[in-house]
């Protein structure tokens, strides 16, 4: 495969970089991302990975848009209320870069969406048992995982290469007395650019997995908004954890 003249100038800035380069593009080009939530985090991944020129882009999102999300999910408008949000993404996404193919999925994740060929899967849920659903099966099948989250003026980002290691995962720290399952953005509120923060990581993050330059398995970036702080934390594998442990 080689590139086109108009992928030449539409993705020259990549292209002028060493270590991305035609042969970076081309596995941009022929990556298949799956991304579970088009919500804060949804809508800037989507958008910097489209932009990127990734080959093919599923989105997967049951909800429709409502008024109150106006405030952070910046690929809607306010006529999109009461759409369906993986519809009205495909229409703004496929406006900005036409190369992507968008497929969409107007629903809860299922096993039968999972089932799809994927390189990469980014975690952009706002709910725990999504979470560990989409955790279990990349480390199963042994796909490159990204989560991240956002509540108040704070997020997190862990990103798992189970490609090459399976020996931590997720569920091994996630924290069980975290009051996550009671407090999401709908009940406690969230400031909006967190969220972009946070998503421009994770696709940041994408574009260093498919491209070979992540050495961070497990690790934990928190951001802390409010005091401008970034913090980076080790995570440690859990021998019991039900998904990768080995006893
Ligand atoms: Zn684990």
């Amino acid at each position: 495969m080689s590139l086109t003249d108009s992928q030449f100038m539409r993705y020259s800035r990549h292209l002028l970089m060493d270590d991305i380069g035609e042969q970076g593009q081309e596995k941009l080009l022929n990556a298949h991302v799956l991304i579970v939530g088009m919500g804060g985090l949804g809508c800037p991944v989507s958008l910097y990975l489209v932009a990127a020129g990734i080959g093919q882009l599923s989105i997967c999102d049951g909800d429709t848009v409502d008024q109150t999300n106006l405030q952070r999910q910046v690929l809607y408008t306010p006529e999109d209320c009461g759409k369906p949000k993986v519809e009205c993404a495909q229409k703004r996404l496929n406006a900005l870069n036409l190369e992507t193919q968008i497929n969409v999925y107007a629903d809860k994740v299922t096993s039968q969406i999972l089932a799809h060929n994927y390189t990469l899967v980014v975690d952009c849920t706002d709910n725990l048992a999504a979470r560990q659903q989409l955790n279990a099966h990349c480390h199963q099948q042994k796909i490159p995982f990204v989560s991240a989250s956002a509540l108040g003026w704070e997020g997190q980002l862990v990103a798992f290469d189970f490609g090459h290691n399976t020996s931590l995962c997720l569920n091994c720290i996630i924290d069980k007395d975290s009051p996550e399952p009671m407090m999401n953005c709908g009940n406690s509120g969230v400031v909006g650019p967190v969220l972009g923060a946070m998503g421009s990581l994770q696709a940041t993050t994408v574009i260093r997995i498919l491209l070979g330059y992540f050495q961070q398995h497990g690790q934990i970036q928190r951001y802390d908004g409010k005091n401008g702080q970034w913090l980076t934390l080790g995570a440690e594998a859990n021998q019991q954890c039900v998904i990768c442990g080995t006893r």
